[in-house]
């Protein structure tokens, strides 16, 4: 019995590590794929997790198993192929440390998840479900990621999505917006950032682009990530806004998914059905999160920057808020 279960991609992201003598650009070896990082955030504040993914049978895909399962995730269902490699992805990052990528994935062992490999009593026995649009772009990850999807929903599971597009990954735009959308019937709780939103409803307001969803399928809550700006929360009756912290940011990788997992840890701690979160709720646990998302960019990677709890609370007690 998990807390939280996800399906997804796990891959290696190459962090920008200075240069070398010669001046050639330095790369880390950091464990990402946003479903693992969600994941390694929860279980990071003691909840119970397990995750479903495929890595290739090579000293990346054996290293990713080891730090998953050392973050406190349950890897049984993490399974490795012989028949291609591990996703590799490089970050580069701007004057304002915002990041860009380049992924090795043509493709790679993540996009052979097949339904068979997915455990459904697992998925079916966990509080919540959670999964993005990387692991739809291509088969058969993404007839897996919709059997996952379809059992978490006709369970009394509740399904958390957070798209997080990867245009790149996508033969085109608009086969993206199709397939992203097509799941929603199946979404309780949705997770976009700006530019998603805008992409997906074609409304830059807040409010206007949570009503976009709201009219068109029966989900709970809409969590929308504003960077810098901090974050934005609806459901059909209330909506609430809270500031990111001023910290000493140097990689927003992995902020989202910090988010995300110390959101989905509120949730758990409020275990009430999401329509009826009172703007008390939605207000506090949007704090949380941003104190999680915020302390995630102080350091390099996705799954190393992750904040304990301690680090969380002395955070929303001690951090100026940004604006
Ligand atoms: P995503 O990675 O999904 O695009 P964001 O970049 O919006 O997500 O970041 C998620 C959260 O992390 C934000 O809502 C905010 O709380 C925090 N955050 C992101 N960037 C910064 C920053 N530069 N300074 C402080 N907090 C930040």
């Amino acid at each position: 019995m998990f807390d939280v279960t996800a399906v997804g991609e796990l891959l290696i992201d190459f962090t920008p590590a200075g240069h070398s003598a010669r001046g050639h650009a330095l790369y880390e070896q950091n464990p990402g794929g946003a479903p693992a990082n969600v994941l390694a955030c929860l279980s990071r504040l003691g909840r119970r997790t397990a995750f479903i993914g495929k890595v290739g049978e090579d000293p990346f895909g054996y290293f990713l198993a080891r730090v998953l399962t050392d973050a406190g995730v349950d890897c049984r269902s993490l399974k490795k192929t012989a028949r291609c490699h591990t996703t590799l992805a490089f970050v580069h990052l701007d004057a304002q440390n915002d990041r860009s990528f380049s992924f090795y994935r043509d493709p790679g062992a993540d996009v052979f998840l097949s339904p068979d490999d997915v455990p459904g009593e697992i998925i079916g026995k966990s509080r919540f479900f959670h999964f993005g649009s990387v692991s739809l772009t291509a088969e058969p990850a993404r007839a897996a990621t919709l059997f996952a999807v379809q059992t978490a929903h006709q369970s009394s599971c509740i399904v958390s999505y957070d798209p997080n597009l990867r245009l790149m990954l996508w033969p085109a735009a608009d086969e993206a917006r199709q397939v992203a959308l097509s799941v929603m019937p199946d979404v309780a709780l949705l997770k976009l950032s700006e530019d998603e939103l805008f992409f997906l409803s074609g409304e830059a307001d807040l409010q206007r682009g949570a009503e976009w969803f709201f009219q068109r399928w029966p989900l709970d809550l809409i969590l929308i990530t504003l960077g810098p700006g901090g974050a934005f929360a609806a459901t059909r009756k209330v909506t609430a806004s809270h500031a990111a912290f001023a910290v000493n940011t140097i990689d927003t990788t992995g902020a989202g998914d910090a988010f995300m997992g110390a959101f989905i840890d509120c949730l758990l701690r409020i275990n009430r059905d999401l329509a009826s979160l009172t703007a008390n709720e939605l207000g506090e646990s949007l704090a949380f999160a941003n104190a999680a998302g915020s302390l995630a960019t102080t350091r390099m990677g996705a799954i190393p920057s992750l904040p304990a709890l301690a680090e969380i609370e002395q955070c929303l007690a001690e951090c100026p808020l940004l604006q």
